[in-house]
């Protein structure tokens, strides 16, 4: 250290002299972090005076302020604090010992993750960030010590550094970058503004971009929730998410055992069930913007949720795979799992009116979350409801199956598809049959979850069984009327069996509603395990194995029997091949050959409608 009266040149004792390069490379995307770890620092050392202030009683003015100002001519960043300042001393000790050892520290450690981006915050750098973008970094700075002098440091990246005094008047620091040319972008307003409103926008002392303020030092997080009404919540999200719609609920926390925890966490309308393309929870350190994804502490089923979560005392330099095995880190999502999950048992204790809309959006989410976490499970399952065919609208499985103990116990009827399903349907809820709605793409899977759950309980879909209040007695006047005995019955079974295809399996059986002619039928099982042989990539899935059944409460296929007796066996054969069509119509569709056959035949029955 070569020191003459006033001015002294030294080298920080570093011992990686290229090190201002390396850290030049690796941080290269993320470059604006400097401004946030300058402010930061600026942040803390008012943090400092107004802790001493308030302690030591002294009389300092509280216009606490951080001011950003841009110099396009002197191609200058600065950023001015009126907090502890720092004398000669404190230089050497705090910038040319510490921030610099840090550094060469954070080197050591991190390079590795760091090269691969897999530092979660690239906290560690601190004041020598700077060196990110400044060819040359001065710092002007003024005790609050009384009596204190002006110190003035200035190091232009490389070792060696330049410490002298200087007439400083007003308590405080300035850090003077002075930018790389390639980086003078950070000398335009809007890129500085934007910079300064992701990582300081909900820092606690007032920050000003040319005078004006561009945080809100309060953020809602930190405000007691009782103290906050709905319209404040959703003005906050909108803060957060600008573009996004108003969320449904949200969930406000804040921990201090057996670790600290703040934030918001808001779930939103979804567009579909697996909407994904939502931006995420914003993570915090004090008020400090780190990362737009915190995957690691929410549980893969929350994905969806938005909002920010202040952790601070979560150690952010240090790789996601690591934090994912953090003992802590389980901590949180456990603690956010279970916040989530007394939420939704509060909704859920709302009127219907209120929680059915919101029930509709989330289901998807508590369902996949039910069937990956036990303990979320356990708290919500006597909660969740199901859309029902019955004048509530929405009912529990317990409710539900209460209701079916008399008629038909422990089978839950569900339909996949109100329109695909309509016949069915209107035969069940004509009858006074309950029927619950799955239509979502994980209800699949989530029957399977209940039934594991329930034991005794099964689901079944209603095309695969009917319920034995749908079937009722054989018509009185179901008489043998051929030469060979056979019953009308029979004879339009006969019909069936000899016109359509050998293969299919056909069933006569006389329901309570009489308009329904035929109804085709998959049982529950097999049906299942098609869709999984679909699922796993087997586009065809297993041949679908369907059962006609043939209602002989039916006028039409009375007729059709009534026919056949009277020689009109064409006749009888069309209204066959109509009513099967027709059958399969209303499970779900036809191929392109059938819908042709099927439009000819309906024009030919429509011409036998004869005019009076
Ligand atoms: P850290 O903030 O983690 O301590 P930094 O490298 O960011 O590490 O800063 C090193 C030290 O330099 C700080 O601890 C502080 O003592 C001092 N310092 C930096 N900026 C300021 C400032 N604006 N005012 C007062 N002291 C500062
Ligand atoms: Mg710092």
């Amino acid at each position: 250290m070569a020191k003459t009266k006033d001015r002294e040149t030294g080298r920080i004792s570093i011992h990686t002299e290229n090190i201002f390069p390396i850290i030049k490379k690796w941080l290269y995307s993320e470059k604006e972090i400097f401004l946030r770890e300058l402010v930061s620092n600026a942040v803390d050392a008012i943090k400092k005076l107004s802790h001493i202030n308030l302690v030591d009683g002294l009389q300092l003015s509280e216009n606490y302020a951080i001011d950003i100002t841009l110099d396009k001519d002197a191609g200058t960043l600065t950023i001015s604090d009126n907090g502890v300042g720092m004398n000669a001393d404190e230089i050497r000790r705090y910038i040319n010992q510490i921030a610099f050892s840090s550094v060469e520290e954070y080197v050591e450690k991190y390079s590795k993750l760091a090269e691969d981006n897999q530092i979660i915050g690239h906290f560690g750098l601190g004041f020598y960030s700077a060196f990110m973008v400044a060819k040359k970094v001065e710092i002007r700075s003024l005790s609050y010590l009384p009596e204190s002098v002006g110190a003035y440091w200035s190091c232009d990246g490389s070792t060696k550094y330049q410490l002298s005094k200087i007439d400083k008047a007003e308590r405080g620091t300035e850090i003077v970058l002075f930018l790389e040319d390639d980086e003078k972008d950070f000398l335009e307003p809007v890129k500085v503004r934007e910079v300064l409103e992701r990582y300081c926008k909900f820092l606690p002392v007032p920050i000003r971009l040319a005078g004006e303020q561009i945080n809100d030092c309060t953020p809602l997080w930190n405000q007691p929730s009782t103290e906050i009404d709905a319209a404040t919540y959703k003005e906050f999200y909108r803060k957060l998410y600008p573009f996004c719609e108003d969320p449904l609920f949200w969930i406000h926390f804040n921990v201090d055992f057996p670790f600290n925890l703040k934030g918001i966490l808001y779930f939103p309308r979804l567009n579909n069930e697996f909407d994904v393309s939502r931006s995420h929870i914003k993570l915090y350190c004090n008020q400090v913007f780190v990362s737009d994804s915190c995957a690691e502490l929410i549980p893969e089923f929350l994905t969806p949720l938005q909002g920010c979560i202040d952790a601070p005392d979560l150690p952010l330099n240090v790789s996601r795979s690591y934090l994912q095995n953090d003992p802590q880190v389980r901590k949180i999502r456990e603690v956010i799992t279970s916040r989530v999950a007394t939420k939704i048992v509060e909704l859920a204790k709302s009127e219907m009116s209120v929680f059915g809309p919101i029930w509709d959006d989330i289901h998807p989410f508590v369902k996949f979350g039910m069937m990956r976490d036990d303990k979320f499970s356990d708290k919500v399952k006597d909660h969740i409801v199901y859309r029902t065919t019955a004048t509530e609208r929405y009912t529990t499985l317990p409710a539900y199956l209460e209701r079916a103990a008399e008629s038909h116990q422990d089978k839950v009827y569900y339909a996949t598809d109100e329109t695909a399903q309509a016949s069915y349907l209107r035969l069940f809820s004509g009858q006074g049959i309950e029927v619950l709605l799955l239509d979502a793409m994980i209800d699949n899977h989530f029957i399977q979850f209940l039934e594991m759950k329930n034991s005794g309980v099964s689901f079944l879909r209603v095309d695969s069984e009917l319920a034995e209040t749908l079937v009722g007695k054989q018509p009185a006047d179901d008489i043998a009327t051929s030469p060979s005995g056979a019953t009308r019955s029979e004879q339009a079974l006969k019909v069936f069996r000899d016109c359509l295809p050998t293969d299919l399996d056909i069933k006569g059986e006389t329901l309570n509603d009489a308009s329904i002619p035929a109804l085709l039928m998959q049982s529950e099982q097999k049906r299942r395990l098609s869709e999984m042989t679909r699922m796993m990539g087997n586009k065809e899935g297993l041949p679908a194995e369907h059962q006609l059944l043939v209602n002989h409460a039916n006028p039409i296929v009375r007729k059709i029997a009534e026919l056949n007796e009277s020689g009109r066996r064409s006749d009888a054969e069309m209204l066959v091949a109509h009513v099967y069509d027709l059958a399969q119509l209303a499970a779900g569709g036809f191929d392109k050959e059938r819908m042709e056959q099927f439009l000819v035949r309906s024009y030919h029955l429509l011409e036998l409608v004869n005019p009076e």
